[in-house]
């Protein structure tokens, strides 16, 4: 069947297998799009802005995603996760005279918040978003690394460097996009490559420099076949690195990207069955990005682990029958949840823990059949839930996300801005908050000149502090950040970190598919590259022609 989204205004289909997961999961089918409930879930998730303020909880300065203007209280990892509190001491009762949203949002303003959401980490203070991670400085999103600096969805890696969706790396930086790499830097979309630098969709290549479409090669040179020599020769007439190699570098690609490189419809490793971009090691996905190992499943975003799941957005492993949450793990049975961790049959709680049975709940571990956080029996909780789901029914609540107004984030402290862009203007129309650029630094001392290679800087480099050629921004060098550039012998980064990831941002496609021909056999496919885009795009039999 085919709706017309009320916020985009756009068609969108609703297939017989979609109703099938809807009637499991015992909801109705959605109102919105899928790219706007996406939108909808990820404008409660605040990745990157961090701010100090106090604990409420031990009177502590910490370092906290939630503003200090935030109305709930805000408590440090180690007394959130302890005994002093408990969420069930913000027990609410349901008053069937109001709409259940309104009531949600009273109790989600007075539960005390964790700073930051990190769970299992060891020495990751400015992190957000980190799980398992060690020794890892500005990653968010980041799962099972060590020793990891200004990271972005970096999954199981170690001594990385200034990646974004990067996948059981080593010793790579500046990266998007890559898997299973080693030593690789500048690159996108490649896999299983090592001791390379600028790459565009490469595979198992060992040696090569500003290429595009290798398989299994060595010693090639902006695409040029090499002997070993002649390679080893010519990387050193540019070595050491400067920063105007670099550029060239990154110029040298975007053209061979542009004008010679050969693009699939999507990228991906190990896949079948599946449409979307960005997917690996997993079958019968739909409409999936950024997805890994998953299976039967549709409308993830940055998923891994995920079976039987639809709209799920950031989510960390593991997740079974699960519809429109977003950051969970180890879940099963969960509707419109978010921030949840080993529970199973929870609806529109946030933030929840080591529990099962719940509605409506903010803040709890090990709890079960309780409802806006208060206790009930198993019985009561039964009864009052499906009295509520009616309720909810009656006032078109029921089936939908929370509404955007209850994020505690501006449009623009979210990261959903970095996924659907908008200006204050248009943000402010559509009803979203907007934060206005706070951060102040005062540093005016004179401007530190980078040196042109890695050689020439001395430790000092880290005392100074350093401004963005961008934006203009101030920032400094991590002792760890030039203990890495020293060993792979690139030059120190001349802009700040915020626009170093804005930079690698740009280098991925929306995720939106559009229908576009086969530039070679002219056939429909689909893929993120809107059909105006000079490069050339192949379906899958011509570019598997063409590449292998
Ligand atoms: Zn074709």
């Amino acid at each position: 069947m085919k709706k017309i989204c009320p916020v985009s205004g756009k068609e969108f289909e609703i297939t017989n297998d979609d109703l099938k997961f809807y009637e499991k999961m015992g909801v109705p089918a959605p109102k919105l799009c899928p790219r706007e409930r996406q939108r909808r879930r990820i404008a409660f998730r605040n990745f990157t802005h961090l701010y100090q303020r106090k604990c409420d909880g031990t009177g502590k300065n910490i370092i906290s995603m939630y503003h200090a203007d935030q109305p709930f209280p805000v408590f440090e990892n180690e007394y959130w996760w302890g005994d002093q509190w408990s969420g069930l001491d913000y027990a609410q009762n349901f008053d069937f005279s109001r709409p259940f949203f309104d009531q949600y949002a009273e109790l989600a303003d007075k539960v005390p918040r964790v700073n930051t959401f990190n769970l299992q980490s060891e020495n990751a203070t400015y992190a957000n978003f980190a799980w398992m991670a060690k020794n890892c400085y500005l990653v968010f999103g980041c799962v099972r690394d060590e020793d990891c600096l200004y990271g972005h969805i970096v999954w199981d890696s170690k001594d990385c460097v200034d990646n974004l969706y990067v996948f059981r790396c080593e010793w790579c930086s500046h990266c998007t996009d890559c898997v299973d790499c080693y030593d690789v830097h500048f690159s996108t979309e490649s896999a299983n490559c090592n001791e390379s630098y600028f790459l565009h969709d490469c595979r198992g290549c060992t040696n090569c420099f500003g290429c595009t479409n290798l398989r299994q090669k060595q010693y090639y040179f902006m695409n040029q076949e090499c002997t070993k020599e002649e390679y080893f020769e010519k990387l050193k007439n540019i070595q050491p690195f400067s920063e105007q190699t670099l550029q060239s570098g990154k110029q040298w690609l975007e053209k061979l990207k542009k004008e010679q490189c050969i693009f699939p419809p999507f990228f991906g490793v190990k896949t079948e069955n599946v449409s979307g971009d960005h997917i690996y090691e997993s079958k019968n996905c739909h409409g999936c990005f950024d997805t890994k190992q998953c299976e039967d499943s549709k409308y993830l975003y940055t998923a891994h682990g995920e079976q039987n799941c639809y709209d799920i957005s950031f989510t960390g492993a593991n997740a079974r029958f699960c519809y429109e949450c977003l950051t969970i793990g180890n879940t099963e049975n969960l509707l419109f949840s978010h921030g949840i961790n080993q529970c199973s049959n929870l609806a529109y709680c946030e933030l929840c823990y080591s529990s099962h049975d719940l509605f409506g709940c903010n803040g709890l571990r090990n709890a079960q059949y309780c409802i806006f956080n208060k206790q009930y029996s198993k019985e009561e909780y039964f009864k009052l839930r499906e009295k509520i789901i009616q309720h909810m029914t009656k006032h078109g609540e029921w089936g939908e996300f929370f509404p955007t107004k209850l994020s505690p984030f501006s449009y623009n402290e979210s990261i959903v801005e970095e996924y659907f862009p908008l200006t204050k203007k248009e943000a402010l129309s559509q009803g979203y908050k907007w934060k206005e650029d706070t951060e102040t630094t005062h540093y005016e001392g004179p401007k530190v000149k980078i040196p042109e290679t890695i050689e020439e800087v001395t430790n000092d480099i880290c005392k100074q502090i350093l401004t963005c050629e961008v934006t203009g921004k101030h920032y400094r060098i991590q002792k760890d950040e030039l203990r890495f550039y020293k060993k792979m012998g690139l030059p120190l980064p001349r802009v700040c970190p915020d626009e170093r990831h804005r930079q690698r941002m740009e280098l991925r496609n929306a995720r939106v598919l559009h229908n576009r021909s086969c530039d070679k056999c002219g056939i429909d496919i689909q893929t993120t590259f809107l059909p105006d885009r000079p490069e050339k795009v192949f379906c899958e039999k011509c570019y598997l022609n063409e590449i292998n």
